[in-house]
Formats: C-alpha cells, sequence, structure tokens
C-alpha cells in the first residue's frame, strides 16, 4: 500500500514507534489539530499485519475529529494503535517507552483508553508523560466514563424523543435496551427513575440478571431485542446493529444508544429516515465519555464535566432541527455540524500548545 494515498488530503501527522527491547510497535495518526490538541485513545489489540493496523489508526483518528468538534470541545482528533496481544507483551517497561513516545509529540497528540487499555495503564503512561487522560481518580483523573457517558446517551434519547413526538420526557416511553454492560445498566437507571418501561438483553446471562435484580425490568433474547415493539430501541453492545437485515425488523419510532458505528454503512442513515424512525447519531450521543476525560486537561471537576455533558440534548436538537431543514439525514447533518464548526472556529481560535517552558499560545492551522 502507498502509505501517502491512504492519508489523502487529510491527516496532518502519522508517526510509528518503535523500540525493540520491549516488543513496542506503535502508530499515532493525527487527523486534525485545526481546533485544538488531537485526543483519542489507545487501542491495543493483535493486528492481523501493519496494514490493518495502519487503516484501522486513520480511520478512527478521522472520528475522533468529528466527535470532538460536534461536542464542542476545543479538541482535534486522534488516535493510536499498539500492535500486539496486550495480554503477552503489556508491562511496565513498554507502557512507559510508549508514554515517552508520546512526550515526544510536544502535546500535539493526548492519550486515553481504549480496547486493550485500561485506566492502570494510563497511571503507568502518565509516569513519563501528562499527555495522557482517563487516569484514575487517585492521580487526579475522570475515572471509568461509563456513567458519564450514560448519562449523555439519557439526555440525547428525551432531545430524539422531543423530536419524534414533541414531548422529551420517557415517562411511560417503552425502551429496549440492547447490551447491559458498563453503559447500558446506568441507561436503564436513569430511564427507570423517569418512568420508562424498559426492556433489556444482554449475552452476558449475568448483566441481564443484575439489571433485573436492580430495577425490576423484563428482558428478551439478545437476537430478538431490535425487533421488540417499542417506542426506542438503544443499541448499547456492539457496532453495525443497523444493517439490511435489522432494519425492516426494527418496530420504534427512535434508535438512541451509546455504541460505537451502529450504521454498518452511511447509506443505512438513510433507510432509517425512509423507515420513519429518528436516528440520534452515535458519535454524538455518546460523546459523554471524550467530555468527560476532556475535563481533565483542565484539572478533573466531576460537576463541570456533568454540566457539559448536557450540552449533548442542545446539540441533538440542532443536528435534527439542521436534517429537517436542510432535507438530509441526520447523521449527514452531524457530520455537516461537525465540519462546519472546524471551519468558523478553526479560523478565528488561538489554541494552547507546550512551548519549551510551559505553554505558549499560538494561531491554529485553521
Ligand atoms: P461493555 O462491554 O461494558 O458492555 C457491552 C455489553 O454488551 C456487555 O454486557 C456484553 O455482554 C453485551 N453484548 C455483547 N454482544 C451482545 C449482543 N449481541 N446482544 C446483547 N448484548 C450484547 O461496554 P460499554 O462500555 O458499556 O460500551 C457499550 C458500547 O458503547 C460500546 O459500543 C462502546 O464502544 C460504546 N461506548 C462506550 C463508552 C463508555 O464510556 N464506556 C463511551 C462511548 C461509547
Amino acid at each position: 500500500m502507498s502509505v501517502f494515498d491512504e492519508l489523502g488530503q487529510e491527516y496532518e501527522e502519522v508517526v510509528f514507534f518503535h523500540d525493540p527491547p520491549t516488543g513496542l510497535r506503535a502508530i499515532i495518526a493525527i487527523h486534525s489539530t485545526t481546533l485544538g490538541p488531537a485526543l483519542g485513545g489507545t487501542r491495543f489489540f493483535a493486528y492481523d499485519n501493519e496494514e490493518q493496523a495502519l487503516r484501522d489508526v486513520l480511520r478512527l483518528a478521522r472520528g475522533m475529529t468529528y466527535k470532538a468538534a460536534a461536542a464542542g470541545l476545543d479538541l482535534g482528533g486522534g488516535k493510536a494503535v499498539i500492535l500486539g496481544d496486550p495480554k503477552r507483551i503489556k508491562g511496565e517497561e513498554l507502557l512507559r517507552a510508549y508514554g515517552r513516545f508520546i512526550e515526544t509529540l510536544g502535546g500535539r497528540y493526548i492519550t486515553a483508553e481504549d480496547i486493550g487499555t485500561y485506566g492502570p495503564d494510563m497511571d503507568m503512561i502518565r509516569r513519563e508523560t501528562r499527555y495522557v487522560t482517563g487516569v484514575s481518580p487517585e492521580q487526579g483523573g475522570s475515572g471509568d466514563p461509563s456513567p458519564v457517558t450514560a448519562y449523555g446517551v439519557y439526555l440525547g434519547m428525551r432531545a430524539a424523543a422531543e423530536e419524534a413526538w414533541q414531548e422529551h420526557s420517557l415517562a411511560g416511553r417503552r425502551v429496549a435496551v440492547q447490551g447491559v454492560g458498563k453503559v447500558g445498566y446506568h441507561l436503564v437507571k436513569h430511564l427507570v427513575e423517569e418512568g420508562a418501561d424498559v426492556v433489556v438483553s444482554d449475552v452476558d446471562v449475568d448483566a441481564v440478571a443484575r439489571a433485573v435484580r436492580d430495577f425490576g425490568v423484563d428482558t428478551a433474547e439478545p437476537d430478538k431485542i431490535h425487533a421488540v415493539e417499542c417506542d426506542i430501541f438503544a443499541p448499547c453492545a456492539m457496532g453495525a446493529m443497523i444493517r439490511d437485515d435489522t432494519i425492516p425488523e426494527l418496530k420504534c419510532r427512535v434508535v438512541a444508544g451509546s455504541a460505537n458505528n451502529q450504521l454498518e454503512r452511511p447509506e443505512h442513515g438513510e433507510a432509517l429516515a425512509d423507515a420513519g424512525i429518528v436516528y440520534a447519531p452515535d458519535y454524538v450521543i455518546n460523546a459523554g465519555g471524550l467530555i468527560n476525560v476532556a475535563d481533565e486537561l483542565q484539572g478533573y471537576n466531576p460537576n463541570r464535566a456533568k454540566a457539559r455533558v448536557e450540552t449533548v440534548y442542545r446539540t441533538l436538537r440542532e443536528i435534527f432541527e439542521m436534517a429537517r431543514d436542510r432535507h438530509i439525514t441526520t447523521s449527514a447533518a452531524a457530520d455537516a455540524f461537525a465540519e462546519e464548526r472546524i471551519g468558523k472556529i478553526g479560523r478565528v481560535r488561538l489554541y494552547w500548545v507546550p512551548g519549551g517552558r510551559g505553554w505558549a499560545k499560538i494561531w491554529s492551522r485553521g
């Protein structure tokens, strides 16, 4: 493959790190720093080959630019991958070598958790670089983002309800939640507290049992939950749940959940609109976790982070309105919303990058 062809016109920087003594092989992709430093997690995964790893990091970095921009953050988009099986090669030496590499980028890239990396790993990376978020509360970090993500999804669901029924209350609405793991569990709590009628499913029977015990919710089979008669379907498990075979089976008026990459392909956004279903774009409604870790950059304040997550409601209302006005899908409107913010704010804003001594203020590249 040609790396430069792969980068096209879009990406600012792609860095390959190699530290033979620890076996560290990592790629960091910075898609955009127009709005600020590029924040995105580190995925630690045994890719089949380097090409697959590069494609993944590029795709994910681009997604972070849109997510941060739509969330109203002063951050750009980036992502990192470490190639290899974390169970075999992850250890203090490798993580600290990785932290040193991040430090060499001088703050243009800031990392966080992703698949295969966890809070304690971030604490380890923190010993070598400041440019890491998602560290433990003992280290001044924000800890597990899932409850905050769930809160944002709950508020986003109210915005979607307003769009569908001109009434944001979820009381009496039947909501089918697919996946009651870290986010789904907390989402169910908010829904039940508001008086929604909730049905859940999970492939993990213990997760289902916990939700039933704590909230008295109904249950459905994992392969049937999307087809349950309901007002709102909330995918909170894996991606690509909205696809050719599931769309005709949906019996809801709204799709709003935490899962990443809910649409298997972009055209599934159109299929949902054609079916009269309001779709809350995934990267907008699930931005609470990113908003929460981003708050660490100012010294984590849970109340401020929570207040910022509340913007998810207003942002979704704007995106729904944009979709209506322009006769486009809500997913296309979310992309346009993010691109327009990058265009407008990137032009005027100053952002902070670290200088030799402390922080220096420079013009953004926008
Ligand atoms: P998790 O692993 O804690 O929970 C996912 C749950 O889905 C698990 O209980 C799993 O058993 C279940 N599941 C898997 N396959 C299923 C199936 N076919 N049917 C029903 N249940 C199934 O993960 P999480 O942190 O709760 O994240 C859920 C989704 O939200 C993921 O797509 C994640 O990428 C996304 N997300 C999470 C956060 C966060 O803060 N944790 C932030 C943004 C996006």
